[in-house]
């Protein structure tokens, strides 16, 4: 349900609603937007009272929402969501809305000079957000897992010593605190889309999480699993697209381009592409990353190295990283159009 305040209500009014739909055993969520207040009140089907609710002081209306995720929807936030990343003794980054993001850095952190290596280069590209995965999902049991802690402790070095927030992948809730503890954006990766455990916790943090759409998951299959993480209290989710599973077998996943107004349209949740793990092919990237910033994604994540015939995973879609700066240009162009700016 959402109680739409009447515009410039006083503080009191709006405590009133939120204590009476607690006590109906329920949580209330705050939208603020320019002009007014909406409340989100989400709870069990059936224990929300909307004639009572519909009765108090500054209360203009009472609608349900339509949809099946609440807080995640365009209904309970009208405008952008715009999610900060970093902040604090890291450099700030913010992505939706108007602002667009650079994610970029190694599929893996296999040593600390390749790390520090890449990581001055994508900074150079234009990059704002360092990459890299310490813990990762690989298909076989046999090939490279990541280094693990080490690998946090270098990345959090690295971040601060070129002031860029990092992001990296957290695949188990026993792995929340030590990742809470070094990065400044967990990433939610596709084969864990739907892991609730894992989403709750994330979503008991204060710490933004970058949730990718699952191989074979829908976009309300998607905005449902970012309700779990909303429900919990943490604003700060950020869809990445990255590609789904279909018949076609030239690339390594379909990169849904389709999503992104879908998704634009039903959600306030800046979205931001990963052409990488989508095409599976360097030679593909820079083609999807310029699409999905000209369908409206706010960013993107791209995965750079060096030497990729040499990476421990996915060196055939990695970006060289004159192939990172040259496409950092043309997005950055595209961007401008699309009234949207990366930093400078
Ligand atoms: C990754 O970002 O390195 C990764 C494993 O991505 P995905 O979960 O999209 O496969
Ligand atoms: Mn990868």
């Amino acid at each position: 349900m959402i109680i739409v305040m009447a515009a410039n209500v006083p503080q009191a009014s709006v405590d009133r609603v939120v204590g009476e739909i607690e006590k109906m055993g329920c949580k209330a969520h705050l939208s603020r937007g320019t002009f007014r207040t909406v409340i989100g009140a989400v709870g069990e089907e059936g224990s929300i009272d909307q004639h009572h609710l519909s009765t108090l002081d500054g209360v203009e209306k009472v609608m349900p929402i339509m949809t099946p995720y609440k807080l995640a929807s365009r209904e309970f936030h009208e405008e952008d969501s715009v999610v900060q990343i970093g902040g604090g003794s890291v450099r700030r980054q913010l992505v939706g809305g108007k602002h667009a993001l650079s994610i970029a850095g190694p599929c893996t952190v296999e040593n600390h000079d390749m790390l520090w290596r890449i990581a001055r280069h994508v900074k150079e590209g234009g990059a704002t957000v360092l990459r890299g995965g310490a813990f990762k999902p690989r298909t076989s049991p046999y090939s490279f897992q990541g280094l693990g802690e080490t690998a946090l402790k270098w990345l959090r070095e690295c971040g601060d010593e070129l002031g860029m927030p990092i992001c990296t992948e957290i695949m188990d809730t026993r792995q929340v605190e030590a990742v809470n503890k070094y990065a400044d954006l967990f990433q939610i990766g596709a084969r864990n889309m739907q892991n609730f455990d894992l989403l709750r916790e994330v979503g008991k943090t204060q710490k933004p999480v970058l949730l990718k759409r699952g191989l074979a998951a829908t976009v309300k299959d998607w905005l449902l699993s970012a309700e779990y993480v909303l429900s919990q209290g943490n604003r700060g989710v950020i869809l990445c697209e990255r590609g789904i599973k279909t018949f076609e077998d030239s690339v390594r996943y379909t990169l849904d381009i389709t999503s992104i107004p879908v998704v634009r349209k039903l959600s306030h949740i800046p979205i931001i592409i990963d052409p990488s793990h989508a095409a599976g092919k360097r030679d593909y990237v820079c083609a999807l990353a310029t699409a999905g910033i000209a369908a409206g994604a706010h960013g993107t994540l791209i995965e750079v190295h060096y030497n990729p015939s040499e990476a421990q995973c996915d060196g055939p879609q990695a970006l060289l990283p004159e192939m990172f700066r040259e496409v950092m240009g043309q997005l950055r162009a595209i961007a401008k159009i699309m009234d949207k700016q990366f930093p400078a």
